[in-house]
Parts: structure tokens; C-alpha cells; sequence
């Protein structure tokens, strides 16, 4: 049973990742599990270019931040684990938990994070009830957002990214998942607000 695994590992998935991972010392997440489902194939990064993202040094292609953000992610903070190689196909509800079924494998986790882009349709079953039409992108682009409140779309089950229904620059998406990143370690540690900070000297 994994506490939180999040789906999707392009820009908002892994940004939530590693504000979750960065919490190990803290004792409210220490003992817990977390994963991230990394299957590459379908994400916006594989033919983009950054001029425009802040701390993303300009000519900065997507392809390479798809292996590079992961490889940040391994080196911090090695007990998130990482699953390759697995398309997620469905997510289904039980009562206080998720089962996550991959080509694969089936995961269980009492926390999901919905990380995966805004194609339409969407590449995974089990979220139909909470589809819409994207409020933020262009109608001709035929987007799709779930319907959420502050990225909560219900008990356990957050959004991020453009699926959130944030307009696609990287650093929206980015923020969007860092912000679900310390909204669940705010539910870990029992409703205090919580970031993560590291300085120097300290
Ligand atoms: C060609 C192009 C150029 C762009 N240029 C810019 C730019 O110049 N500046 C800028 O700010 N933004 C740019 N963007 C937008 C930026 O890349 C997106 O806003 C950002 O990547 C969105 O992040 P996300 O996390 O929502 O989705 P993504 O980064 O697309 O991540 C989604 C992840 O989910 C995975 N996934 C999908 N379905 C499944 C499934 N069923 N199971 C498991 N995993 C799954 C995907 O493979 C991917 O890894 C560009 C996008 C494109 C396409």
C-alpha cells in the first residue's frame, strides 16, 4: 500500500514528487510510502523547447528535462520510488484507498495524484464522472480538465498540471504540482500548514 503515488512523471508529477520526497526528516512523513509512475511516452516535454521557464536556462529542450528532472529525483531523494516502463489503464475507487491498474502491475494507495496532461480523450478510465471541457485552453485545441476544488478533485484524489484546468506553460504546471506536494504533507502532519525549506549554514 503505498500513502501517495502519483501518476505521470512529466513537469507537475515529478515537481509534486520532489516536494513530497524532501520531507523525509520530517516525522509526520518519514515512514511513508510514496511512488510515481513514470511512463514517458505521452508528455508535452518530448518535442518542447524552453526559452521561457524561469530557472530553465534558455534552448533547454524537453526531452532532456524528462530525463534529467528523474534523475534529480533518484539522486535527493532515492525513497520515492520510481515505476517505469507502466502505462496506467484504470483507477478504481474502493472505500479509503485506490487501486491503480497498469499494462502490468495493480497498485494499491490511500493517495493518487493525477499528473498526466490534458489529452483528450483521457489515456486512463475511471475518471470519467469528473471530466469537463478545459476552462483555460483554447476550445478549438479540444482540452480536458477534471473538475476539482484547489486541485482536490475528492477524498484522496488530486489533479495537477494543465489536467487541473492551469494553462500549459511549464511553469504553472511546476507550481501546480508543488502546491499538491504541500497540501498532502499538510494532511500528514494533521492539518498544520507545511513546506519544506532548505538553506545553507543549517
Ligand atoms: C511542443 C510544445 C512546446 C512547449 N513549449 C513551452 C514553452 O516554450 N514554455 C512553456 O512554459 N511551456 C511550454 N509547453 C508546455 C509545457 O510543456 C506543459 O505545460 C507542461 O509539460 C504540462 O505539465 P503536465 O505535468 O500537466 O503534463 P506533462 O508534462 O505532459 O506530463 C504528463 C505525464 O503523464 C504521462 N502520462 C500520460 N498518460 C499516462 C498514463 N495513462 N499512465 C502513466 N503516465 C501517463 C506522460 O507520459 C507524461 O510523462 C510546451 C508544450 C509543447 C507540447
Amino acid at each position: 500500500m503505498f500513502d501517495v503515488l502519483i501518476i505521470g512523471a512529466g513537469v507537475s508529477g515529478v515537481s509534486c514528487a520532489l516536494i513530497l520526497g524532501s520531507a523525509k526528516n520530517k516525522p509526520f512523513a518519514s515512514d511513508k510510502k510514496i511512488g510515481i509512475i513514470a511512463h514517458q511516452k505521452a508528455s508535452s516535454l518530448q518535442t518542447a523547447v524552453f526559452n521561457n521557464a524561469y530557472g530553465i536556462p534558455a534552448g533547454k529542450l524537453g526531452s532532456e528535462i524528462l530525463s534529467e528532472s528523474l534523475e534529480h529525483l533518484s539522486q535527493t531523494y532515492p525513497h520515492v520510488e520510481q515505476i517505469f516502463g507502466e502505462k496506467v489503464m484504470e483507477i478504481k475507487e474502493n472505500n479509503d484507498f485506490y487501486t491503480i491498474v497498469t499494462n502490468k502491475n495493480q497498485y494499491q494507495s490511500k493517495v493518487v495524484v493525477v499528473a498526466i496532461g490534458a489529452g483528450n480523450p483521457i489515456s486512463l478510465e475511471g475518471l470519467d464522472a469528473y471530466i469537463e471541457p478545459h476552462q483555460k485552453i483554447p476550445a478549438v485545441k479540444n482540452r480536458i480538465q477534471l473538475k476539482n476544488d484547489d486541485h482536490l478533485v475528492k477524498k484522496g484524489l488530486y489533479v495537477t498540471g494543465i489536467l487541473a484546468g492551469h494553462r500549459s506553460q511549464l511553469s504553472i504546471a511546476a507550481g501546480s504540482g508543488a502546491a499538491v506536494g504541500t497540501d498532502i504533507l499538510t494532511l500528514w502532519n494533521d492539518g498544520n500548514h507545511t513546506m519544506v525549506h532548505d538553506a545553507i549554514n543549517k
